[in-house]
């Protein structure tokens, strides 16, 4: 009998491009709900110990999903009931349950170690709760998931390994990716990412952006199909996944490739031109960072300083709080690493998307994240944390020139809270004989709340600067979640509205005469450069990776009629007739 091969054919899936470039190889796809973890056999003499350890890990468990449910008594009551019985069902999870008992069975007689054993015991329950007919218990899949996870990042205590054995030249397809585990991520080893699930102006989507590897977020039909090692494109510059593409397709790609290195190289000959425009302006390019490893691509791009360093990174992927000490040297290397320029360095901003091991506990089950305990609001609730922060902030401030922007801000009763912490710490700091930032360092805000954007004049009369968090902002004007595919074609920052705040934040600045700068993700697209500046913008802060294609758009660019154009823009009532201006205009100058 003649056995015949059957080559899968090509399948080209659409999604969301979200970070530029093209990638091509082989497939590694992460299943829902399972993170790497280490897997190995364990020698017989050391099994009582790897029992001890999955016992320690399960009591610590037990200990934090106590702490969770005292907390929840301060709740309303039903919400506090809802939370409660949930709780209960995971600390039954972690006793004497067919989850423990399949861990310890896997540990004594498969010699496998806990993590791995966790792993393969909540596959095989989840396997079953999938069967069941019953929609609520099928549900429960998450919850044992939830436990599982809670176990293992227990077990591994601080050391997050996910993604650290991964072969070279993979291109990752999963469900979901978290902007955690992006940041984990290492650009010399993932060539590209595709998801199901995931927003254009998600954390995950700018972490892919920062870290430069192509991705697609939002790939409908993308996991049934696909298998490891199966070969696949990712082309992050129009939202398409080829599975298994042909000899042909193969090759177009590879060209494709050739010309965007040649581009990126003609690109690094802008790296030390200034940022004026035709008529002789000068514009502020800044870079924003998520991890101080970054700092060498900012410092290569040629940015002017730091617009935006998001700290919350610092807090990502480890279960226990960085101390002031660890927070002030990671401070530094990023403050040292951008010798004579800025760096603004932003407070804590978790929440939403964005969870931090450690602080999981803080944020209860809440029905809208985005309109929950976020950023400043934390800050808040937990004023330790800030004042952690500040302190770190400010003796990072000796070795260079440093600003403090506070995200999420609503209110001046918020800021000048902020100011007078800050005034404390720093006193406290001197009274201590530590070094701190002298003068101390000025002190922003984000702009990204349209409530804050109304009221952006009094906000200005109390801030030194205002950085416009344009992501947030058109989030929640338009009230589209950045992070949902489903809704991504209604994400739109040419809305009107957005325009009108950012115009109405723009002027209140420059009457209070106080530096205000666009710092999401519109800054590091060269399509809306023309309309920020027409707008009176004049300090723009993005990826670095996006610096040099902004700024050779800045180079050809009429700042009188691009201050025209953005005129005839705000007189429009219709997005879409907005970007018809706006595109012609950008046309008609190239
Ligand atoms: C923004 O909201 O535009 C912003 C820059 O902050 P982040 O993306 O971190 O929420
Ligand atoms: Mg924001």
């Amino acid at each position: 009998m003649k056995i015949e091969s059957v080559t899968p054919s090509e399948q080209s899936l659409s999604g969301l491009g979200v970070s530029g470039g093209v990638a091509i190889g082989p497939a590694y796809v992460i299943e829902s709900g399972t993170a790497q973890v280490p897997d190995y056999v364990v020698a017989p003499e050391g099994l009582e110990d790897e029992r001890r350890r999955f016992a320690d890990a399960a009591a610590k468990a037990r200990r934090q999903i106590k702490s969770l449910k005292a907390k929840a008594l301060v709740l309303p009551e039903a919400a506090a009931e809802e939370i409660g019985f949930l709780l209960d069902a995971h600390l039954a999870m972690l006793t004497s349950s067919r989850l423990t008992r399949g861990v310890e069975r896997r540990i004594r007689e498969d010699r496998q170690n806990a993590e791995a054993a966790i792993q393969a015991e909540i596959a095989v329950i989840a396997h079953g709760f999938q069967e069941m007919d019953d929609a609520y218990l099928a549900a429960r899949i998450a919850d044992v998931r939830e436990v599982g996870a809670r176990l293992i990042r227990n077990l591994m205590d601080r050391e997050y390994q996910a993604f650290s054995m991964l072969p070279p030249g993979v291109v990752i397809i999963a469900e979901e990716l978290s902007p955690a585990e992006t940041a984990l991520l290492d650009p010399s080893v993932v060539a590209g990412i595709a998801t199901v699930m995931g927003g254009a102006q998600g954390h995950t989507a700018i972490m892919a952006r920062a870290l430069g590897i192509p991705a697609v977020l939002g790939v409908h039909g993308l996991m049934p199909g696909t298998h490891n090692g199966d070969p696949v494109i990712v082309d992050g510059r129009n939202g398409k996944v080829i599975l298994n593409p042909t000899e042909a397709t193969r090759v177009a790609t590879y060209v494709v490739q050739h010309h965007l290195t040649q581009e990126r190289e003609q690109l690094k000959s802008l790296r030390s031109l200034p940022a004026v425009t035709l008529d002789g302006t000068p514009m502020t390019l800044l870079a924003n960072l998520e991890l101080p490893r970054e700092i060498e691509t900012a410092r290569e791009s040629g940015a002017n300083g730091v617009g935006l360093f998001r700290t919350e990174f610092m807090f990502m992927n480890r279960e226990d709080l960085p101390d002031e000490d660890e927070q002030y040297a990671l401070l530094r290397t990023v403050v040292e690493g951008m010798p004579d320029k800025v760096v603004t360095i932003r407070t804590l901003d978790i929440g939403g998307d964005k969870l931090a091991g450690a602080l999981d506990e803080r944020f209860l089950a809440t029905a809208n994240p985005a309109l929950g305990l976020r950023a400043v609001r934390l800050s808040q609730r937990e004023p330790k944390l800030l004042e952690t922060q500040l302190a770190a902030m400010l003796r990072a401030g000796v070795h260079g020139s440093t600003r403090i922007l506070l995200p999420l801000i609503t209110t001046v009763a918020e800021v000048r809270w902020v100011r007078d912490m800050l005034t404390e710490v720093a006193g406290r700091l001197k009274r201590n004989g530590v070094p701190i930032a002298d003068p101390l360092p000025p002190l922003g805000i984000m702009i990204e709340v349209p409530g804050a954007a109304l009221t952006a004049d009094a906000l200005a009369a109390c801030s030194d600067f205002l950085a416009i968090g344009t992501n947030d902002l058109t989030q929640y004007t338009l009230a589209i979640d950045r992070g949902d595919e489903q809704v991504a074609h209604l994400y739109d920052p040419l809305h009107p509205a957005v325009l009108r705040l950012i115009q109405f934040t723009t002027q209140a600045a420059l009457r209070a005469r106080i530096p205000v700068s666009v710092c999401g993700e519109i800054a590091g697209d060269p399509r809306f450069t023309a309309l920020l500046l027409g707008l009176g913008v004049r300090e723009l802060s993005m990826t670095p990776n996006k610096l040099a294609l902004v700024k050779r758009r800045i180079r050809a660019l009429d700042l009188r009629s691009a201050t025209r154009r953005a005129q005839s823009i705000m007189d429009q009532s219709d997005s879409a007739r907005i970007a018809e201006l706006l595109d012609e205009f950008n046309e008609s100058e190239t």
